[in-house]
């Protein structure tokens, strides 16, 4: 077992990075999770489909870092040539397995498809090398040991370029490979992601403190998009037990920290989800209107599909309008809405900037009205002060509101005299 924490290089293969074609995601993604399992990413390589590059990476790849985690080039077309830049670079023979071929064959079965001749090449393997199953495509991973010109040795995975199938070829059999070569019998690894709204990255970490540091364990890593952010706990321990326990009192622990905050549990979960469960559970939903030129949060709504949380949503060019359509004076404009649709809430944003601008810079604050009217028609309005750059400004705007509704919904009661009915 090393002494050192475990170093590693990823390695991106194919013209279409190189040229610029395609921007490659894959480092991306394989440096956090590496990140992750407390490895630490030292080097990213990009290189095209040519034999001699792909041998010269691998070769340097090995020589440099204990891990190589490699994507690309392991299909069965003529510029596919990972396998035997892989056996070049380790100074082994390809030979065929039999193994390989039969789970090439079913895949093609299942798609009620004849595998061509060519697809044949992806059954041969450096010799002493391991296949990584991809349950999701045709070619299998390679996992192989690469001796060192300057002793030791270096574990190479190369995994295929897809997104999606090299994902789970990597948390299924890389991760808990990796694992195994740290050694120490702890080979579980378990991730739990946290979500929040509401301050800045900085003073997130801020009161995060030393939880967020490198060496915490179990690690808690940090991520924002538009506004929202994720905390990612990733646990490694002998047991999934293990990994859970230190989950939990982590989890406590920043609850305990920014609980104010946190609206909910999950990679994909969204404060609309959140906002949709609140109303959900006291039988009640909400109509959205939106005044400007966006529709952000009948969006977000409408992709939760069928759901008695909502009523529908509405998009006017400013509340004169809306006015106008509904033959009513604008202060009562909302509060109509919301009668009509026969919805207990008006979540309103009142009025989203225009992106008319000719460049790319971030737009000065703009005041924007955030409006909720409640089930007995009260309405609570607030003023937000969000700038930005265009390509998010509205996201986060409608997440203001979202958040603005959430917090609404949590301090408002049930109606008085249900409040008052004595329970059973
Ligand atoms: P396959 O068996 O499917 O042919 P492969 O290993 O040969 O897999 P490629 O042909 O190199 O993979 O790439 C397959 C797809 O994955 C292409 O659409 C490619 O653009 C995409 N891809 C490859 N590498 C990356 C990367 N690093 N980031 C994002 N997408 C990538
Ligand atoms: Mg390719």
């Amino acid at each position: 077992m090393p002494e050192h924490p475990l170093t590693a290089e990823v390695v991106s293969i194919g013209d279409e990075m190189t040229s610029g074609a395609r921007l490659d995601t894959n480092a991306q993604w394989l440096s956090r999770r590496l990140g992750e399992l407390g490895v630490e990413v030292i080097y990213h390589s990009t290189v095209g489909d040519s034999l001699q590059g792909n041998i010269d990476v691998f070769r340097i790849a090995a020589e440099r870092t204990d891990v190589v985690v490699s994507t690309g080039g392991l299909g069965p077309t003529r510029d596919d040539l990972t396998r035997q830049a892989m056996a070049a670079a380790a100074g082994k023979p390809l030979e065929f397995r039999q193994t390989a071929l039969d789970h090439i064959n079913k895949m093609f079965a299942m798609r009620n498809r004849e595998m061509p001749e060519r697809n044949k090449v992806q059954a041969m393997f450096p010799v002493g090398s391991l296949q990584i199953f991809n349950p999701q495509g045709t070619a299998p991973g390679v996992d192989m040991t690469i001796q060192r010109n300057s002793g030791g040795n270096s574990r190479v995975f190369a995994l295929p370029g897809v997104p999606a199938e090299m994902k789970r070829m990597f948390d299924d059999t890389v991760a808990p490979r990796v694992l195994e070569i740290r050694g120490q019998g702890r080979n579980h690894i378990e991730h739990y992601v946290m979500k929040f709204f509401g301050v800045g990255e900085s003073d997130m970490e801020q009161r995060l403190g030393e939880m967020i540091d490198r060496d915490h364990v179990p690690r808690v890593g940090i991520t924002v998009s538009s506004a929202t952010i994720s905390l990612r706990i990733s646990a490694i321990g002998e047991s999934a037990e293990e990994c859970r326990r230190q989950i939990d009192a982590t989890r406590n622990e920043i609850l305990d920290r920014v609980g104010e905050l946190h609206f909910g549990d999950g990679e994909d979960f969204e404060q609309y989800h959140a906002a949709e469960r609140a109303l959900v559970d006291r039988g009640e939903c909400v109509v959205s209107v939106e005044f400007g030129r966006s529709a952000v949060l009948a969006n977000w709504f409408a992709s939760l599909g069928e759901t008695s949380a909502y009523r529908g949503g509405f998009c006017w060019e400013s509340i004169d309008n809306a006015a106008a359509f509904l033959g009513v004076n604008s202060e009562s404009a909302l509060e109509v809405l919301r009668v009509r649709c026969e919805a207990d809430w008006v979540l309103a944003v009142d009025a989203y900037p225009s992106l008319d601008c000719n460049d790319d810079a971030p737009l000065p604050a703009a005041e924007v009205k955030l409006v909720v009217i409640d089930p007995a028609g009260k309405v609570f309005a607030t003023t937000s002060r969000i700038g930005g750059h265009p390509s998010i400004i509205h996201e986060r705007i409608g997440k203001a509101a979202l958040s603005w509704l959430r917090r609404l919904l949590s301090e408002h009661h049930s109606q008085p005299d249900a409040a008052s009915a004595p329970r059973s």
